[in-house]
């Protein structure tokens, strides 16, 4: 039997390279070994409660972005968090077995209420117990993540073992696996590849503003001029022609390094490089946008299937919990 994979993600809008790289794809191949529940978590989404009024247009986005990238809604179970409200019963009954020196311990939340000091509101800190709520109401065995996520899977297991000693076993414990893809720098070459450091590319932005920004990206500080002898280690733009023109790395390094390329070139070569790779997503992605009202069928019958897991987990939990 197929084990089950659940992963959710923030419904940040069109998506982006990192994104794409980070995790859409490893999405996207989970689906031959799997069985993959993948979910635009819009109640994660309200503990900053910033752009609410854009989060319908953010999930449509997004979900176009997956479709189109190759999340196959005849393989996974694609839907949005706040469409199987199960997931806020289960939260509320795991918050009655997490004790709250758990929560307030998390790393995450600490940064998170000192980014946010006039809201640390009660979802900050309860954030892990509807993330393991997330996981478990769908009897997930497997979560993809990246090693900064592991802590808090962890601690999804230690709800899950808790629940397991008081009211006897009934969920697996979730099992990280690990994506291999390294961090994603975004064009400032500091910063992860983000919408709010605006150092992103967008899958579907089209292939002028593709160039645009590649041309915009920062490069080894020490060539100031073209005469300059480079560093592609630390160069980002390097970087990324590792993921759209890997078999001209070498090439490329030895160039840099000798002077014998400007990063004028180097710029234009890998804009040239991720516009081919995007070219055939860009089409599906146009073809799915023209289908009226097909994203909404899909988010719709996918919370139609996963509210037959979740009903039938939530029964389970509550019979063990004594409500029924
Ligand atoms: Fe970076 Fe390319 Fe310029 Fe070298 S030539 S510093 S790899 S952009």
């Amino acid at each position: 039997m197929k084990g089950r994979v659940f992963s959710g993600a923030r419904p940040t809008g069109r998506q982006h390279i990192g994104n794409y790289l980070g995790a859409i794809q490893n999405y996207v191949s989970l689906q031959d070994d799997y069985e993959c529940i993948y979910c635009a978590v819009d109640i994660h989404a309200l503990t900053s409660l910033e752009d609410t009024d854009k989060l319908q247009e953010n999930i449509g986005e997004m979900m176009l972005d997956w479709l189109a990238a190759g999340l196959d809604p005849e393989r996974s179970i694609l839907f949005v968090q706040s469409h199987v409200p199960q997931v806020m019963e289960l939260h509320t009954l795991l918050s009655m077995v997490t004790p709250l020196s758990w929560l307030t311990r998390v790393a995450t939340f600490k940064e998170k209420a000192r980014m946010q000091p006039d809201n640390i509101n009660y979802g900050l800190v309860g954030y892990p117990v509807l993330m393991t709520a997330d996981i478990i109401l769908y009897k997930a065995d497997t979560v993809p993540v990246g090693e900064d996520q592991l802590p808090h899977l962890e601690l999804a297991r230690e709800i899950v073992r808790r629940f397991h000693n008081l009211f006897g076993p009934t969920f697996p414990e979730p099992q990280a696996k690990l994506t291999s893809t390294p961090l994603i720098l975004g064009l400032d070459g500091v910063n992860k590849m983000s919408k709010s450091y605006n150092n992103h590319i967008e899958l579907a932005a089209s292939p002028e503003e593709t160039r645009e920004r590649v041309m915009a990206a920062f490069t080894d500080p020490a060539r100031r001029y073209r005469s300059d002898p480079g560093h592609p280690e630390g160069c980002n733009v390097y970087r990324l022609h590792g993921f759209y023109n890997p078999e001209r790395l070498e090439e490329l390094a030895t160039e840099c390094r000798a002077a014998g390329i400007g990063c004028v070139d180097c710029k234009e070569l890998l804009a040239r490089g991720i516009n081919q790779a995007l070219q055939p997503f860009r089409e599906r992605r146009a073809i799915v946008a023209a289908r009226p009202g097909y994203v909404e069928e899909v988010l719709a019958d996918g919370a139609r299937r996963a509210c037959v897991i979740a009903t039938e987990t939530l029964r389970e939990v509550k019979g063990k919990m004594g409500l029924i």
